[in-house]
């Protein structure tokens, strides 16, 4: 087994897919289907919508029985790389001692090793209910491939219920985390002299009224942060500013807050665009991951704790993609192997022990999906 992971990871990390924006997936996809295909998974690449040449994989076993079954998930994509930083090379995989080194190897080429490598060494096929694998290409940057893959899911009526999402937690088992909106608001007034402040309509003033809201909502909620990170406005000291933009950001904790929030920053620009008339405004979101909400039952949660020894359940470090399966009614949490202070890293690496240990757990886990039938 450990032979069959290290080879896996060894393949993985040689393939650069650290720039989902610029240039293709197809050597990944084509190595993973390469291992599914002959296993009887159906693979099926789900074209990007924003990047040529970028693809999601989804490959389902066992989807004429549709309801139920297991998700298994993870990126492709890796963080950026300063080669000359490192004092291996990233796409290499160097080992010493437990210690295999390269990029991605907690983040989460590991994971991806460990999933490919337990399929194929497992009679597979004795696994009845459906068990789907689920690739994006794009996590670390734009996050669009996880709503292109979910809406798959929702057109295929493809309903797992159960979902591990495999982001590195040391295999603990985080069962929610923080949402992040990104989101660029300009304020559009009329310029003017500035000596004349009745004729203009200054944008800056409605920035910062926007900003102070802002703020002042972000002192009621406790968890969920709000945060005003640049301004840009105005040409000239003595003129009326005619453009204002704000960017700035929601980190909800949970859905509800996220509605909540959301109305009143909406409700807030409303007013500020009645007192200034003539003024407009547009907002876009520039970033988006659904917050991972808290359930007091959750399936996946309670069969993890039981099969990974010593794992306790965590508050997630982020939201990760779960957020997304959690709206189309699936039981998630993420746990995988990998220490996530490694991750984003030079020198990143993965203890291969841990490696071990995870498939150990994952064969558990698809185990039980044959006798609970
Ligand atoms: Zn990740």
């Amino acid at each position: 087994m450990e032979k069959k992971i290290m080879k896996n990871l060894e393949k993985l990390v040689s393939i650069d897919t650290s720039c989902p924006e610029n240039q293709t997936n197809i050597d990944v996809l084509n190595f993973i289907e390469s291992i599914l295909r002959p296993l009887g998974f159906n693979c099926i690449r789900i074209p990007s919508m924003s990047f040529e040449g970028q693809n999601s994989l989804i490959a389902v076993l066992n989807p004429e029985n549709k309801k139920g079954g297991i998700l298994l998930s993870g990126h492709m994509d890796t963080v950026k790389v300063q080669k000359e930083d490192w004092r291996t090379d990233p796409f290499r995989l160097e080992i010493i001692n437990d210690k295999a080194y390269g990029l991605g190897t907690v983040d989460m080429k590991g994971f991806l090793a460990c999933v490919l490598s337990v399929v194929s060494s497992f009679p597979i096929l004795k696994v009845s209910t459906p068990l789907y694998l689920s690739f994006t290409y794009d996590e670390e940057t734009t996050v669009k491939s996880i709503e292109e893959v979910c809406s798959f899911f929702k057109k295929n009526k493809f309903s797992p219920n159960l979902a591990i999402v495999g982001e590195p937690t040391l295999m603990n088992v985080a069962d929610s985390g923080k949402g992040y909106l990104g989101y660029t608001t300009l304020f559009e007034g009329k310029e003017g002299h500035s000596s004349y402040p009745e004729k203009g309509l200054n944008a800056i003033y409605m920035a910062s009224e926007f900003s102070e809201k802002l703020k002042e909502i972000n002192e009621i909620y406790k968890v969920s942060t709000l945060n005003v990170g640049m301004i840009r406005g105005g040409v000239s000291p003595n003129s009326i500013p005619k453009n204002c933009v704000v960017e700035w950001e929601i980190r909800p904790e949970t859905s509800s807050d996220l509605k909540k929030i959301q109305k009143e920053v909406f409700e807030k620009i409303d007013n500020i665009l009645d007192k200034y008339k003539g003024a407009k405004s547009t907002t876009e979101i520039r970033e988006k991951l659904l917050p991972f909400n808290y359930k007091l039952k959750n399936k996946t949660r309670d069969i993890c704790l039981n099969s990974i020894p010593k794992s306790k359940a965590i508050k997630g470090n982020g939201a990760g993609e779960s957020g997304y399966y959690q709206e189309l009614g699936m039981d998630v949490v993420y746990c995988g192997p990998g220490n996530p202070d490694f991750a984003h890293k030079n020198n990143e690496y993965i203890q291969i022990s841990e490696l071990k240990k995870y498939c150990v757990f994952l064969k558990k886990i698809l185990s039980s999906q044959d006798e609970t039938k």
